[in-house]
């Protein structure tokens, strides 16, 4: 169903799952901070697992540490594109009865294990802001799930919590997806395949002709359909000075995510996992993207490399 952007999807499947106050929902600390707002708005506490350093994705071994009695949902992010570990995730949440929720908002179309993501979770939550995989022209977003029931309560919830007519039973909330919103992003669905494609092609070509001893892309999955690519991301230990280098080439490299959600002011109760965050703190203090987006030239994609390629090895120690 059609909702007005993506945190809004993420917050009234939560709530329309019944997780409230008193609740706590693992997560990631490295995303958009949507999806820890998200948490926060319909009342329930963000527990924070570490990421696995090769995917940045929820590492589900750190999930488990975060498992508590009041767990009721494990929030997984397809950050960057990439699918993250849903068949570790699955296991765990059923292994614990509770539920598996995916934010999709990063990830439209990829694959795990020969099924979309998004068809794993109880729900997922997409968005089409204009700058995602599949994005409108301004905001948009939409919650999928195969629960008739969960489905119900999300479509009250957003529409004023009413049932019939002028009789309201949820506290609900206006979150409709803007009817010109929603009839563009149809006529735009049919790119979404050679889009993915497109940005496929661009990832391969930086994975493998930027060559540089300070700069680290992330590796790809094994399986191509399990990314498809809304950032091209790299770590290096000179970023800072790396993104200034590049912005002389003309490349302008931005950075997903500085700072984690653990780290965001606003952010009120929570925990993390006893361990640590170590994974995710070093990947904040080193990652950098690059543009990926479907409509780079050729002659632009070169640029960019060659811009990577020539930045001096020796400027930043
Ligand atoms: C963009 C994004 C959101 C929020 O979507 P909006 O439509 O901007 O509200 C949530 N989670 C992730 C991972 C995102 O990238």
């Amino acid at each position: 169903m059609g909702l007005a952007n993506g945190l809004d999807a993420i917050e009234v499947g939560l709530r329309a799952a019944g997780i409230g106050p008193g609740a706590e929902v693992v997560t990631t600390p490295l995303t958009a901070y949507a999806t820890t707002l998200a948490i926060e708005r319909c009342g329930a506490i963000p527990v924070f697992a570490d990421i696995d350093p090769e995917t940045a994705c929820l590492d589900p071994a750190s999930v488990a540490r975060c498992v508590g009695p009041d767990t009721r949902a494990v929030l997984v992010v397809h950050l960057y594109g990439r699918a993250a570990d849903l068949t570790g995730l699955t296991n765990l949440c059923d292994f614990h009865d509770i539920l598996l929720i995916e934010d999709c908002a990063q990830a439209h179309a990829a694959i795990h294990s020969g099924r979309p993501v998004g068809s794993f979770g109880k729900f997922a939550a997409w968005s089409f802001y204009p700058t995602k995989n599949l994005g409108a022209l301004g905001d948009a977003g939409a919650l999928t799930t195969n629960d008739r029931d969960l489905a119900d309560r999300a479509r009250r919830l957003r529409n004023y919590g009413q049932t019939d007519r002028y009789h309201h039973d949820l506290p609900g909330m206006n979150s409709r997806l803007d009817e010109l919103q929603a009839a563009l992003l149809l006529e735009r669905l049919p790119y979404l395949h050679s889009w993915t494609q497109r940005r496929r092609q661009i990832a391969l070509r930086y994975w493998s002709e930027i060559c540089h001893p300070l700069l680290h892309p992330l590796s790809l999955p094994s399986d191509p359909d399990s990314h498809v690519h809304h950032l091209f991301v790299l770590l290096s230990p000179a970023r800072d000075d790396i993104l200034l280098a590049l912005e002389k080439h003309g490349v302008k490299a931005l950075v997903h995510y500085p700072l984690l959600s653990t780290e965001q002011t606003a952010l009120g109760t929570h925990r993390i996992d006893p361990e640590g965050l170590p994974n995710a703190h070093n990947h904040a203090r080193q990652c950098f993207s690059l543009p990926i987006h479907p409509y780079l030239s050729d002659d632009e994609i070169a640029q960019v490399i060659q811009a990577c390629n020539s930045l001096p090895e020796a400027l930043f120690d």
